[in-house]
């Protein structure tokens, strides 16, 4: 079995991947380090992936989605990321977080206004994080005070990604005090008195928009709710139980991107009169990358099978994206080493894929936050 494959992957799986994996090769590699060095995000690049089906397979076909399962959805996203993980992280934040929550949370009519766009190429952003409150999400402060048949928001969000460039966005505000008092919103990218601060100087990741968004006195209709007061917390609990799981697959693909590239310089390069390749020290830590990386991909196959299912999958994509993070980071780094003093520098894939996996331990549940879920079960 090639070493990027998912175990008990079908025939049909296996196709989506290589359409995944073509796309990717040939139209997402090339410009990838330039895109690195700009910051620019590749909006066609994304409307076209969306044209190839590539963008919500596992959201409902009436919506525009693929009609297929949470695997699927992982398949892609790594596929994405093995090349650039800026592009994976925004279909990740656009599809898997954004229109994943519409979709647990929209009635109908909501669903059909909002979702497709997404799946057509449009970007969405899901706001829960603050200035003063990450971790610790229920703290959140920023209000959505009822006048009349609608909402006025004020209050700020940090680190939003797409925050800049969405064109609908989820937004956790408060209605009320604690957990039960966290409502969840749709702000378009139209609505007055909001303002978005695009964020610079970020370690990787640099042609996904992050902002910070600052609200004040934003208008916006009723029908702007998702589901009830008060259900905005579990919603974002749920919804981030997906997004693990997807980050969990991301991680896969960057850490195999950095295998592959260090598997070719092995290859090519020679010391003493040998390729490197031909090393105990070089093959010890190919093996350790190839491990740890099939090892993420079981975990990401368990926590999909969960999702599909309908059974409780917050343990499992919290032990998916807590591992495979980790050892995408162990790969990255693995790939800096094997590259020598080229490693250092940034000509090579290796160096984008660490600064892009940094991340990964730190959003969407800090390893430390996920160590304390999964030690909630095992202590169970
Ligand atoms: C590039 C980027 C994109 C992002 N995109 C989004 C997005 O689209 N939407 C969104 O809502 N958010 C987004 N985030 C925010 C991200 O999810 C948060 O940064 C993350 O959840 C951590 O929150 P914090 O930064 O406030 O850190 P804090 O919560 O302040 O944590 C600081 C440190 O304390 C540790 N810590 C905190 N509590 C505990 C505890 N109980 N036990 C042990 N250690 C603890 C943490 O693990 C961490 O090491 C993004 C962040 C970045 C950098």
């Amino acid at each position: 079995m090639p070493i990027d494959n998912h175990p008990e992957m079908s025939e049909a799986q296996a196709a989506l991947m290589g359409l995944a994996r073509d796309f990717a090769q040939s139209r997402l590699a090339p410009g990838a380090a330039e895109r690195d060095r700009s910051g620019a995000f590749p909006a066609d690049l994304y409307k076209e992936a969306a044209e190839h089906g590539l963008l919500g397979v596992n959201l409902p076909e009436r919506l525009g989605g693929g009609g297929l399962g949470m695997l699927e959805a992982a398949l892609v996203f790594e596929q994405f990321a093995r090349v650039d993980g800026s592009f994976s992280l925004t279909a990740a934040a656009s599809v898997g977080l954004t229109a994943g929550h519409l979709h647990r949370a929209c009635d109908d009519a909501q669903a059909e206004r909002w979702i497709p766009p997404l799946l057509r190429g449009e970007l969405g952003a899901w706001a829960l994080t603050e200035p003063g409150s990450g971790s610790d999400a229920a703290a959140l402060r920023c209000r959505a005070e009822r006048r009349g048949d609608g909402y006025t928001i004020d209050g700020a969000k940090m680190f939003i990604t797409q925050g800049s460039v969405f064109s609908v966005m989820v937004l956790m505000a408060r209605t009320g005090e604690g957990k039960g008092g966290i409502s969840a919103f749709v702000i378009e990218a139209s609505d007055a008195g909001r303002e978005s601060r695009p964020i610079h100087g970020k370690l990787g990741m640099r042609s996904s928009d992050t902002a910070e968004i600052v609200f004040q006195g934003c208008e916006i209709p009723g029908g702007r709710l998702l589901g009830a007061e008060g259900e905005g917390f579990s919603q974002a609990v749920a919804t981030l139980v997906e997004g693990r799981f997807g980050v969990g697959a991301l991680c896969c693909g960057l850490g195999q991107g950095a295998l592959d590239a260090a598997l070719a310089y092995a290859h090519e390069r020679e010391a003493f009169g040998r390729s490197i390749g031909e090393f105990g020290g070089i093959r010890e830590q190919l093996a350790d990358s190839a491990i740890g990386l099939a090892a993420g991909r079981e975990l990401v196959t368990r926590a999909a099978r969960l999702l599909d299912s309908g059974e409780d999958a917050a343990d499992s994509a919290a032990r998916a994206k807590l591992f495979a993070s980790e050892a995408a980071l162990r790969s990255c780094d693995q790939s800096i080493q094997i590259h020598g003093g080229y490693g250092y520098t940034d000509e090579i894939p290796a160096h984008r894929f660490w600064r892009d996996a940094r991340l990964l331990t730190i959003g969407e549940g800090t390893s430390e936050i996920l160590r304390g879920v999964i030690a909630r079960s095992v202590f169970a």
